[in-house]
């Protein structure tokens, strides 16, 4: 198919999920987040009759949205069936992470599985710099793959360390890159020519996690991330708890050793000085006198080194405690632990259950605790997830499409 034959299709694909509403949306969303699905089981899901359940379904499989998958068994009545599916490369979205120094980039799929990975340098920390770094690395991602064009792109999602206010638009303040409230969506879409969805990155991740991860399907649970700072993401009543609040990092300075070191903000033992990639790699290269990455610290302490051993104990003491405290305190069933910084929890593995018992009051349920290793290119797909979404349940790419028409 030439390329401008399927950037037609790819918009009327577009089109057609998103004026998708009330049940025919609900069927999407299942198919999407569960599928393949036989019919019987939509029909129990959703509460359709079977006479209604193919009415809905008819012009979605009609528009190449729906697929039918090979051919099952119904279990109950032995009745061949043909499963549902939602068409997953037929939508793609990019998700962009971005830290001080470098955006990370990845194309997926409508079910986020990655289907390009990139990174472009941050030459400064500029606005415009960073939008226009942003635009080449989407079209490196493009091009790196060949066969999908920059217009089949859906949206874009871009997370940051930061808050980021509720349209997606503007970030209100974002630390690791010096900014107070700069319009990063619409500066990214003027160039690009796409819909752009900016939003904090442990939101990002906590959606992803709630969509596509180890926690999804779970209407209850808690997202804890490590590295250069410490992230929280809370889901409760199958949401995500966006508050205004949720993107400053209110467990960053959480106490946990009251006789551990300061951090900046001349908190004693707080999460930032116990628990982050820096707090902990400049207590170990304080103590053994010599330079030292986070990644050496932690090998040190598996090679059993005794300094290291101690500093990355203390932190799996403490993190055990911050994790016993969300268990405490927000009851969830399920705590991910994830973030560039999180080998700590497998290196220091018992010290962790430990101290997550030792805070536990002995009848509570034991916590479900789950340990993710990611790099930065999970927090760009987690970005993705975010641009998913706002195309999935007909946000902000709706509008966008509609004033573009
Ligand atoms: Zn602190």
């Amino acid at each position: 198919m030439s390329r401008s034959a399927r950037t037609a299709q790819a918009a009327r694909l577009g089109a057609a999920w998103m004026p998708l509403t009330g049940s025919a949306h609900g069927i999407a969303l299942e198919i999407l987040l569960d599928g393949p699905l036989p019919r019987s089981e939509l029909a129990r899901r959703l509460d359709l009759s079977a006479a209604s359940l193919t009415r809905l379904t008819k012009p979605m499989l009609d528009s190449g949205l729906l697929v039918e998958t090979d051919s099952g068994y119904d279990a109950a009545s032995g009745r061949p069936t043909r499963p549902l599916d939602v068409d997953d490369r037929s939508h793609h979205f990019v998700g962009v992470k971005l830290t001080a120094d470098t955006a990370y980039g990845v194309l997926t799929t409508l079910r986020a599985e990655v289907l390009a990975a990139g990174e472009a340098p941050l030459h400064d920390r500029a606005p415009g710099t960073v939008a226009s770094t942003v635009t080449t690395l989407v079209r490196s991602l493009t091009e790196q793959l060949g066969d999908v064009a920059l217009a089949d792109i859906r949206a874009v999602g871009v997370g940051l360390g930061g808050l980021v206010d509720a349209t997606g638009d503007l970030v209100i303040n974002a630390r690791y890159l010096d900014w107070t409230s700069v319009p990063l969506g619409p500066m990214i879409e003027e160039e690009l020519g796409l819909p752009v969805v900016v939003d904090n990155d442990v939101l990002s991740l906590t959606r992803a996690e709630q969509w596509f991860g180890t926690a999804r399907r779970c209407d209850h649970f808690a997202v804890l991330t490590i590295g250069e700072g410490v992230g929280y993401g809370l889901v409760v009543h199958d949401e995500v708890v966006d508050r205004p609040d949720a993107g400053i990092g209110l467990l960053g300075h959480f106490p946990l050793d009251p006789n551990g070191p300061l951090c900046p903000l001349g908190h004693p033992g707080c999460a930032d000085a116990m628990l982050t990639t820096g707090g902990i790699t400049a207590r170990a290269t304080t103590a053994l006198r010599r330079p030292l990455s986070y990644e050496q610290v932690l090998d040190l302490a598996l090679a059993g080194d005794p300094v290291a051993h101690r500093v990355v104990d203390d932190a799996a003491r403490a993190l055990g405690r911050l994790v016993a405290a969300i268990g405490n305190l927000t009851m969830p069933r399920i705590v991910v632990l994830t973030g560039d910084g999180i080998r700590l929890a497998k290196v220091s593995g018992t010290t962790l259950a430990e101290a997550i018992r030792r805070d536990r009051n002995p009848y509570a349920s034991p916590l479900d605790v789950r340990v993710q290793l990611t790099g930065f290119r999970d927090w760009a797909r987690g970005a993705a997830v975010t641009a998913i979404r706002t195309f999935v349940l007909g946000l902000r790419a709706y509008d966008f499409h509609a004033q573009h028409a």
